[in-house]
């Protein structure tokens, strides 16, 4: 795993959103996948970029060095960084 991932602030810079609105992001994440299931893609984590006006190539690019190549890994991967904040 980069270094840059190692911890909350270097998650949060690698993702390019605050603090904030990645509680908000694993939130809209969670209840989505409950809703709907993970179909192996990022269109929830999509679907939040759009709704909250944060730049997609961006993110999803931070989420795939992050570990977090589809929705339900991005709840299993990145949730542990924000609990440990
Ligand atoms: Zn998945």
């Amino acid at each position: 795993m980069p270094e840059a991932t190692s911890d909350h602030n270097g998650l949060l810079n690698v993702l390019g959103i605050s603090s904030r609105e990645l509680e908000s992001l694993l939130k809209f994440v969670d209840v989505r996948l409950c809703a709907e299931g993970c179909d192996n893609t990022l269109r929830h984590a999509e679907h939040w970029a759009e709704a909250n006006d944060v730049g997609w190539p961006r993110l999803s690019d931070g989420l795939a060095e992050s570990g977090a190549y589809c929705d339900c890994e991005i709840v299993a991967n990145l949730a542990s960084f924000f609990d440990a904040a």
